[in-house]
């Protein structure tokens, strides 16, 4: 059980391999004893080993306080290692783990942990049919979909089943924001062309989260060469986004074009069946024992698939300082205490700035004089948003919004609410930014 939470741990900090190297791979190496509310216990093998730790305690702790939801405290004991039996010097063959790891992907977005239903069906069938026959089926993939909907689990999934076919093929998952860093880098260090031979030699590349391109030149034209040679060299590119192509800001006409040109698919926000079956599984994998009547209780509060695993971890770490057995008790517990906080996750000035963010404008303009369609209408979800999931007045609003009086935001509000029923393209827009909200 504790073993699986920490694996389940060094996936979620994944991204520290390339931020921290040391410290990733420092917290590799260690072994969870004990983990309590608050407090987890991990061993490793010498007095050097924890002094290193040590020092860099204070961002574990707060990645796994993140990552299970609730404060805990670190402490390290050394747990000399036993001989072991002795290894070959050298090994020729690399293993399928270092094949899996050398292309980044997380032992835990695999396609028989992938729960189908109507909203994600059909970006499982267009993946599966890239799996089997990559850079024939669709050319580009491009998944998009709000935070969470398992965008990144399917993409890494296909990555996983063709290495598991073919383990020579060259295979990298980048998040997008790597991408741009990395070239960055080459170009900061004057060595672009091992950069592209590092990318335009793929497979099969993965961008995850390419709507960070949106606005980046320099960006954009390297990535229009590295698509053009990978796909024209018998590679498949997979890209996933928060939007679809059309939504992108900034992006050059012909990338917009380049992406659009194999298969587009959305993956919906998950239904409460949906949601209850990844929670099941979540736990399966975890060896965490609940019952399925539970896991309704749990997936009919959370909508949200990443906070869904992180209440899981909470309850099942406060069923730790019991038995272990997660009980109604427990689960009813969890919820009062988290209503009994009542930390309200965002504020004003975060709505105001993801819808910004969003439509791409300027705070300034938001609450300015302003009013071209290209700003208000995020103004107005900016009213709906404020009145919908932060129940402010509507004097309050207009006071944040620097509008005249009340009735301008209760015509915006109305007028959003209207529209949301008649568009659903617009439905989720504004459902993507409530869940960037909710992240
Ligand atoms: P996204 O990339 O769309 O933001 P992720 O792929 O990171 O979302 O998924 C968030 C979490 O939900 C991950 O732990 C993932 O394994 C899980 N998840 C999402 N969809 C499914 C699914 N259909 N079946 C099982 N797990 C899922
Ligand atoms: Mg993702």
């Amino acid at each position: 059980m504790l073993s699986s939470f920490w694996t389940g741990f060094i996936d979620n900090i994944v991204d520290e391999k390339d931020k921290n190297p040391t410290l990733y791979s420092l917290v590799k190496q260690l072994k969870p004893i004990e983990l309590t509310e608050s407090k987890i216990v991990l061993g490793c093998d010498n007095a050097g080993f924890a002094m290193l730790l040590n020092k860099r305690a204070p961002l574990i702790e707060k990645r796994l306080s993140n990552y299970i939801g609730n404060k805990l405290r670190l402490e390290i004991v050394i747990t000399p290692k036993k001989k072991r039996k002795e290894e070959p010097l050298f090994k020729f063959e690399p293993s399928i783990e270092d094949v899996f790891s050398k292309a980044r992907l997380i032992n835990s977005f695999r396609f028989d942990n992938f729960a189908v239903s109507s909203s994600n069906q059909v970006a499982y069938a267009a993946s599966q049919a890239v799996s089997k026959t990559p850079s024939e089926a669709y050319n580009p993939l491009f998944l998009y979909g709000g935070v969470g909907v398992g965008k990144t689990h399917l993409a890494q999934a296909v990555a996983r089943k063709i290495l598991e076919t073919s383990p020579e093929k060259k295979v990298l998952f980048c998040p997008g924001d790597l991408f741009m860093n990395e070239l960055i880098e080459s170009i900061r260090e004057k060595n672009t062309p091992r950069f592209r031979r590092k990318y335009r030699a793929l497979d099969l590349l993965i961008v995850d989260d390419i709507q960070f391109i949106s606005g980046k030149n320099t960006v954009q034209e390297e990535f229009f060469h590295t698509f053009n040679t990978i796909v024209s060299s018998g590679g498949q590119i997979i890209l996933t986004s928060d939007r679809s192509p059309k939504e992108i800001k900034n992006l050059q006409d012909r990338l917009r074009s380049r992406f659009s040109g194999g298969l587009t698919v959305d993956i919906q926000a998950p239904d409460f069946e949906l949601r209850t079956a990844i929670l099941l599984i979540k736990a399966r994998e975890k060896n965490i024992q609940i019952d399925i009547d539970l896991a309704k209780i749990i997936s009919d509060q959370i909508n949200d698939l990443r906070e869904l695993e992180g209440t899981l971890l909470s309850i099942y770490a406060r069923a730790l300082t019991k038995d272990g057995k997660i009980t109604i008790g427990i689960v009813e517990s969890h919820f009062s205490h988290e209503k009994d906080n009542g930390v309200r996750k965002f504020g004003p000035s975060d709505v105001i700035r993801s819808v910004c963010s969003y439509y791409n404008i300027k705070l300034s303009h938001i609450k300015g004089p302003g009013r071209s369609e290209r700003v208000a209408v995020p103004r107005q979800v900016a009213m709906f948003l404020l009145r919908k999931e932060l129940g402010l007045k509507y004097e309050e609003i207009a006071y944040i919004l620097k509008r005249k009086d009340h009735t301008t935001i209760m015509y915006g509000v109305e007028k959003i609410n209207s529209v949301l029923i008649k568009d659903s393209v617009f439905k989720q827009e504004v459902d993507r930014i409530i869940n960037s909200l909710k992240q």
